[in-house]
C-alpha cells in the first residue's frame, strides 16, 4: 500500500511543523532549533507505530479530493442538509441522493461491494498531522477549518456487522400505530427490560418490492448502519412494507444511519 506510506510521512512532517506553536511564533532560533529537534524525535518514536489518523482508522485507503468540502452538497437540492457529523455513501444510490447530478459519473467504477466513502465533518490538517486523541494541544499554525472530508474506507476492516432478528410489521410499539406521521424513518427504542434493542424501518419500493436488513457497526467511529437492500420486484405500483429489526446494542454508539442499495429482482 504505497499511498498508506506516504501518509505515514505526513505525520512526521506535521510532528515537526507542530512544534513551531509551542514557541509561540513559527521562527526558531538556533539553541530552540537543537531542543525541538530533539523533542520532535522523542515525540516522533513514541508515534512510530500508531495508525496515520487520529481516529487510528486502519481501513482508511485514501483521501478523496473530489467531493464538496462544504453544504450544500447537492446545489439542485440546497435546501436538503446533514444532520450527523457522519454521511456513509454504501452505493451509488447514495451518490445520487447526496450529490445529485453529475457526481455520481465519475463514480461509476467505484467498487462498493468491497469499499465505501465516509463524510466526516472536521479539520482536514487535524486528520492529517495531529494526534488530539493522545493528548496533543497545539498541532498546526494556522486556525482549524473544519470542513467534510470524504475516504475510501475498506468495508471489512471498517464494518462489524450486528446478529439481528427481521420480523415483518412494526411489532410492540403503541406509539407507531398512534403517530401516523412516522412515515419511512426508523426509531431504535429499548425493549422493557433493556437487553433488546427495536429499530423500526419501512422499505419503499415498487407492490412486489422484497427488503433484506444487515446492520453494522462501525470499528472507528460511533454509528450504526442499517443496510437495506430493495429488491425490484417488477410491479408498476408503489409499495411499502414495514419491519422490525431486534438486536443487542453495542455501547457508546451516538448516530444511526440507514443506507438503501437497490437490488435487481434476480438478485434476491
Ligand atoms: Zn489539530
Ligand atoms: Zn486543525
Amino acid at each position: 500500500m504505497p499511498r498508506y506510506r506516504k501518509l505515514y510521512y505526513g505525520v512526521h512532517i506535521g510532528r515537526k511543523t507542530c512544534l513551531c506553536n509551542f514557541t509561540g511564533a513559527c521562527i526558531i532560533d538556533k539553541n530552540h532549533f537543537m531542543r525541538l529537534l530533539f523533542i520532535g524525535l522523542l515525540c516522533c518514536s513514541t508515534a512510530s507505530g500508531q495508525a496515520i489518523f487520529s481516529g487510528k482508522d486502519s481501513s482508511v485507503i485514501k483521501i478523496i479530493n473530489d467531493l464538496p468540502a462544504s453544504e450544500p452538497f447537492d446545489t439542485a437540492h440546497s435546501y436538503r442538509k446533514v444532520n450527523s457529523p457522519y454521511v456513509y455513501i454504501i452505493s451509488d444510490k447514495d451518490l445520487y441522493d447526496i450529490f445529485g447530478w453529475p457526481i455520481p459519473v465519475k463514480y461509476e467504477d467505484f467498487n462498493f461491494s468491497d469499499y465505501h466513502i465516509l463524510g466526516t465533518l472536521e479539520c482536514k490538517q487535524c486528520m492529517l498531522y495531529c494526534h488530539h486523541d493522545e493528548g496533543q494541544t497545539n498541532c498546526h499554525c494556522n486556525r482549524c477549518n473544519k470542513g467534510w472530508v470524504w475516504t475510501m474506507r475498506d468495508n471489512k476492516k471498517a464494518f462489524t456487522e450486528i446478529p439481528v432478528t427481521i420480523m415483518p410489521g412494526h411489532i410492540g410499539n403503541k406509539l407507531l400505530s398512534k403517530h401516523h406521521s412516522f412515515i419511512g424513518d426508523t426509531i431504535i427504542k429499548a425493549t422493557p427490560d433493556n437487553s433488546m434493542t427495536q429499530w423500526y424501518v419501512t422499505g419503499h419500493g415498487d407492490c412486489m418490492a422484497h427488503f433484506n436488513y444487515s446492520l453494522f457497526t462501525d470499528k472507528y467511529h460511533p454509528v450504526l448502519l442499517l443496510q437495506e437492500r430493495n429488491y425490484w420486484g417488477g410491479c408498476r405500483a408503489g409499495g411499502s412494507r414495514d419491519y422490525t429489526i431486534s438486536f443487542i446494542m453495542s455501547p457508546g454508539i451516538l448516530y444511526h444511519t440507514k443506507n438503501t442499495i437497490l437490488m435487481r429482482k434476480s438478485e434476491y
